[in-house]
């Protein structure tokens, strides 16, 4: 499989799974021409997606917006090797996913995107370090290297002093930035983020976007984010609008909003 150079600067010193690099690749991160998702509902196709074509590139940080039902999830789930296209293509990181059996997927998944969801999702009954060394019981590192790498991770979202902690004894924004380290923790390609500040009070959800605007900068980390919150998608360099499986704009945003700025007073 052709993969491009992994990150290197999240974790720097070596504790990385060990990944195969056959030949460095240099196209998008992420190439997606004509992708359709039909969903056959008795009688009735869905045309969750129809015919989406995008591309982006390592290092960008962009927001998906869209009315409910408008396909973004549908189309995250494809962008994070989730599920298939009916029909187009998929080229991440210069691999083909359209392709890919469920097998394939899993692990495509596993070693190149981190997800971060809306509610968090952590487990309840585990502490925050165990939360973020999940991810890696599938890599071939060894328990002191993942525990290293967990550790790492919540330094990187500022939680390194709360890694005993269950999610019950944090609060959201702390729970969110322990979902962001186990997102981060295989070093991902690509960071997902659905909606990340939707459960968050305006506070708490801008010191999570500082955190993913300083991941872009530091670190060059891709974060793909779905927000149905205009405000928010001005945090991020580039927004692409959905509306009934089609892109009806996508647009660079050259001056994003810094973490921290309040929202204009027509905005609330
Ligand atoms: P969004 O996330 O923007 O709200 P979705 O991607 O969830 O939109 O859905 C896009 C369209 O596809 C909707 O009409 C939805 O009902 C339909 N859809 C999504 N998933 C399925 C599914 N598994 N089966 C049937 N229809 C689906
Ligand atoms: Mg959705």
């Amino acid at each position: 499989m052709i993969q491009s150079e992994p990150l290197t600067k999240l974790f720097p010193g070596g504790a990385r799974a060990a990944q195969p690099v056959e030949k460095t690749y240099s196209g998008p991160m992420m190439n997606i021409e004509a992708l359709s998702k039909v969903f056959t509902m008795g009688e009735n196709k869905v045309y969750a997606l129809n015919n989406v074509s995008l591309s982006i590139e390592k290092g960008e940080m962009l927001a998906i917006m869209g009315p409910s039902g408008s396909g973004k999830s549908t189309l995250m789930s494809i962008v994070g090797c989730l599920d298939v296209p009916t029909s187009g293509t998929y080229v991440l990181d210069g691999s083909p996913v359209e392709k890919m059996n469920d097998r394939q997927l899993a692990e495509v998944r596993n070693r190149k995107i981190g997800f971060v969801f809306q509610q968090f999702n952590l487990l309840s009954r585990t502490s925050a370090l165990e939360n973020v060394l999940l991810p890696m019981s599938y890599t071939n590192l060894s328990a002191r290297s993942s525990r290293e790498k967990a550790i790492r991770a919540l330094e990187l979202v500022g939680l390194e002093k709360r890694m005993k902690h269950h999610p019950s004894e944090l609060s959201g924004g702390q729970q969110q930035r322990v979902a962001i380290a186990r997102a981060l923790v295989n070093d991902p390609a690509i960071l997902i983020a659905d909606e990340p500040t939707g459960a968050l009070d305006s506070k708490t959800g801008a010191e999570i976007m500082e955190l993913f605007q300083n991941l872009h900068r530091d670190y060059g980390q891709t974060v793909i984010m779905v927000t149905h919150d205009a405000f928010v998608a001005r945090h991020t360099g580039r927004i692409i609008r959905l509306a009934d499986g089609k892109i009806i704009s996508d647009a660079l945003n050259p001056n994003p909003i810094k973490a921290g700025t309040p929202r204009p007073d027509a905005e609330t």
